[in-house]
């Protein structure tokens, strides 16, 4: 097999994968990085298709206070606050970062100002962005400043298991599958970087793009370590409903059309949030996602089976000049946004959950660094909108400083655990032992599972049922096999991977989901709907066990900063 060895290896090519690349190589330029990605560097991943912004303190009556008020109430006060507090600190450091030394340019006021917009479920119009597709200056720029350097890629190579030291705990490297020719790799290295970005993309209706898997939270269960809130899954309220027939279907219709006055209209024609919530379509996401689903069970509904967003009432040369992007995208697939009607439905969106880690990024594995969605614990019950590049910027950033420093004060390359590697391709080439097989329906049955069982509204009856059900989908995806006559771009035994990670992580979900009897953010149990007390609040920890179980635990949530009931405003 063949093996490259480097000082740091960064998994994904987000916002946390470039920002980590680009701040290691700037605290010791003589360090050997690799960017290894399952895409082409700045073609892949979500941090490219953000639409509304980035959220930061920086105006006048703004405070990184505020700021993190906002965070920690709107995460149900179960966001670790150091974490928070650093995500909210550090994001006004990274803004002035991208604009004045990567060269985004970012929409501004008439005076020059940055123009900060209105996002849902917060006290103050925070959101920076570039127009209505934010993540393309960024990523574009990004990408650039990368490519300038010298920083290695390892483009389309899939990462499939995290390998551990022969000698003990540590981590060895990473091994990975060349996708132009199928062939494995193993790539040794003092430090690795988690940052493949989670994603929701086991549920009917989803946003993120097609190379999330979960591959990065799969890794890491298997690896031993723990994830936390995993049953926190942010579903967007407004995700385009255009058929069966276009994967536009899912793809979201950015929060600012809401925090500008969008309406929500139900089948017969109702505004109906303000059955739901006094803050009407500005209620955070999870509150409005509840209150769509809520008409479509009561069959309020669409032609699609969804409700409407309706714009025109804000002028329709107005929305064009505001939301240029999505007024496109809705026309692409028929609608009108500016001056009509458009399908929406809520959409999984991000997954608040995932490995744990410490302000520096590292975690329970030394060796291993983690960032961006990847991670748990930054957004608690619920992630305001803009706070996800903020938190893959700033902590993809923090990683790469730590990164350098760990190499330098402990990097050395271990010997990889050869029983581990061997069982590990084993398991990647188990489906090219058997005939080819019907993926699709394993693909289907699990998006419909997860959307009726483990979706916006829960109960015990649904998750136990989801709990069995999994299980019988992993059966038959093991005996499922790919057409194994040529492994270059074989995406169906990649898709196999990814449908094997999609069914890990569904089961952490679920079994999170179940130990969980309340309600907070975006978990709603239809059978605990109180919030329950806010001073013993818990989050969870799922860890796999050994044989085919989870370890399910709880831990109370530290109040480092601010306690329930009070505030760091005057
Ligand atoms: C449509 C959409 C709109 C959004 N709008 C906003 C917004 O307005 N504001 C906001 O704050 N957030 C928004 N988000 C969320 C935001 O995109 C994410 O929070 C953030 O960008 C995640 O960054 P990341 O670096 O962790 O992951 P990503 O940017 O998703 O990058 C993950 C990388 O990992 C790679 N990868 C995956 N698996 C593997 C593997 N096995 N091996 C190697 N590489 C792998 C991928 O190819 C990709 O390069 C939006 C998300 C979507 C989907």
């Amino acid at each position: 097999m063949r093996t490259i060895q480097t000082d740091i290896l960064i998994l994904g090519s987000g916002g946390a994968g470039l920002f980590a690349a680009l701040h290691a190589h700037q605290a010791d330029p003589a360090l050997d990085i690799t960017v290894a990605v399952k895409g082409l560097l700045g073609k892949c991943g979500c941090t490219r298709m953000v639409q509304g912004g980035y959220n930061v303190a920086l105006a006048a009556g703004d405070s990184v206070e505020r700021h993190f008020m906002d965070t920690i109430e709107g995460g149900k006060w179960l966001p670790d606050q150091d974490l928070a507090w650093k995500l909210v600190t550090l994001a006004v450091e990274r803004i002035h970062e991208l604009e004045n030394e990567l060269g985004c340019f970012f929409d501004r006021n008439p005076d020059g100002s940055i123009h900060q917009k209105a996002f849902a479920g917060q006290t103050f119009d925070r959101t920076v962005h570039k127009g209505d597709l934010t993540g393309i200056e960024i990523i574009n720029r990004l990408a650039e400043q990368v490519w300038a350097r010298k920083i290695k890629r390892l483009e389309e190579h899939r990462a499939v298991a995290l390998i551990k030291a022969k000698s003990g705990g540590a981590l060895a490297g990473v091994l990975m599958i060349d996708m132009r020719t199928g062939e494995f790799a193993f790539v040794q290295a003092k430090a690795v970087l988690l940052a493949t970005g989670g994603g929701p993309t086991m549920y009917k209706y989803h946003t993120p793009s097609g190379d999330k898997s979960c591959d990065g939270l799969a890794m890491a269960l298997r690896a031993g370590l723990t994830l936390r809130d995993m049953e926190m899954v942010q579903f967007h309220p407004t995700g385009l409903l255009a058929g069966t027939h276009t994967r536009m279907t899912g793809t979201v219709l950015e929060e600012g059309l809401r925090g500008s006055g969008g309406y929500l209209l139900n089948g017969a024609g109702e505004r109906f949030m303000g059955n739901y919530d006094a803050k009407l379509e500005r209620a955070t996401r999870d509150i409005v996602s509840r209150a769509i689903y809520a008409e479509m069970r009561a069959g309020r509904t669409t032609p699609n089976g969804g409700v409407h967003i309706s714009m025109a009432h804000l002028g329709p040369e107005n929305v064009i000049r505001q939301f240029k992007g999505m007024v496109e995208r809705c026309a692409d697939s028929g609608f009108d946004l500016a001056g009509g009607l458009v399908e929406v439905v809520p959409t999984a969106h991000y997954m608040m959950g995932g490995v744990e880690f410490r302000p520096d990024c590292s975690t329970a594995l030394p060796g291993l660094f983690a960032a961006g969605e990847d991670t748990g614990g930054v957004h608690g019950a619920n992630r305001l909108g803009g706070n996800g590049v903020a938190n893959s910027t700033v902590y993809g950033g923090v990683a790469g400083e730590e990164m350098a420093a760990w190499v330098k004060a402990h990097g050395v390359l271990h010997q990889p655990d050869a029983e581990s590697m061997a069982a590990a391709e084993a398991a990647c080439r188990a489906p090219l032992d058997r005939p080819a097989g019907d993926l699709e329906g394993v693909r289907q049955d699990l998006y419909e599972l997860m959307w009726d069982d483990v979706g916006i509204v829960r109960d015990a009856q649904g998750l136990a049922r989801a709990r069995g059900v999994l299980l019988e989908l992993q059966a038959r995806l093991d005996a499922t096999g790919v057409d194994a006559s040529d492994l270059r771009y074989n995406l169906a035994w990649h898709d196999w991977m990814n449908l094997k990670n999609l069914i890990l992580v569904s089961r952490a979900i679920c079994e999170a989901a179940l130990v969980r009897e309340n309600s907070r953010g975006a978990h709603f149990r239809a059978d605990f709907p109180d919030a329950g007390e806010l001073e013993t609040s818990n989050y969870s920890q799922v860890q796999a066990a050994a044989g085919e179980g989870f370890r399910v635990s709880r831990q109370p949530v530290k109040f480092t900063r601010v306690r329930p009931g009070d505030s760091l405003l005057d």
